[in-house]
């Protein structure tokens, strides 16, 4: 028996007073230690944190805090993006594409840093929204549903301040456009965002149930012109044939 399983095998002994929820994190972590420091030669110690027990580091920093503390912060970065419920556990990773448009779709917005701008395009149900609130949790791009967006900008008391900030924000998501018949006004505004989005070489997002024909429409047509933006259309059909 090596001399890091000897003390791996007293630490479980000296932490039985400890849970079991977390003993099982602390096997978890002394493989994770044991992994990091085997054969390396680095010196270790015994230190003891009163939440977890006698713990093996180089320094006292007791390694299960350290890990829940920023499980702590991650969980408060995404509770302040006010991400709906229905989405808040979902992300990138719990995206399964079920057809070749969604499974590009993903990989465009996975990579933040590529450029250009998109239009996803789909039925209720195709996982527009779970892709747009994917990019909001994995790098806090800027969602709104088109009716609250509007109406946020009417009821402001200062609609610049609104229009400046999404003319500026880093990423922006526009979902359920097309959901409620737009003014002219809605028109008017859109145009003025995304156009200011062009001119700050910054990039916006779509995501609505209209097809690449209703974008053909001549109110469409100075919009377009400045997203040129890549297509995803999703339709409902099957990866697997
Ligand atoms: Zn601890």
């Amino acid at each position: 028996m090596s001399e890091w399983e000897k003390a791996c095998l007293r630490m479980n002994r000296q932490n039985e007073h400890i849970s079991i929820k977390c003993r099982e994190s602390f096997d978890d972590f002394m493989r994770d230690i044991a992994k990091r420091h085997i054969g390396k030669g680095d010196m270790l110690s015994e230190f003891v944190c009163k939440k977890h027990g006698v713990f093996l580091a180089q320094e006292n920093i007791c390694p299960l805090c350290q890990r829940e503390s920023e499980e702590q912060i991650e969980k408060e970065r995404i509770s302040a993006l006010g991400i709906p419920l229905r989405f808040l556990n979902e992300s990138f990773e719990t995206f399964i594409p079920h057809e070749p448009a969604q499974k590009s779709a993903l990989s465009f917005l996975r990579d933040k840093n590529k450029k250009g701008n998109a239009i996803i395009s789909g039925g209720f149900g195709t996982g527009k929204t779970h892709l747009c609130f994917s990019a909001v949790r994995a790098y806090g791009a800027d969602y709104y549903a088109a009716y609250d967006l509007f109406r946020g900008i009417r009821l402001s008391k200062d609609e610049t301040k609104i229009i400046e900030h999404v003319s500026n924000c880093k990423l922006l998501i526009i979902d359920e456009l097309g959901r409620t018949k737009m003014s002219v006004w809605e028109m008017n505004t859109l145009f003025e965002i995304v156009n200011n989005r062009y001119n700050n070489m910054i990039h916006t997002i779509f995501a609505t149930n209209f097809g690449k024909n209703e974008f053909m429409m001549p109110e469409w047509e100075a919009i377009i012109e400045r997203m040129s933006p890549v297509f995803f259309e999703f339709t409902g059909k099957s990866l697997r044939k």
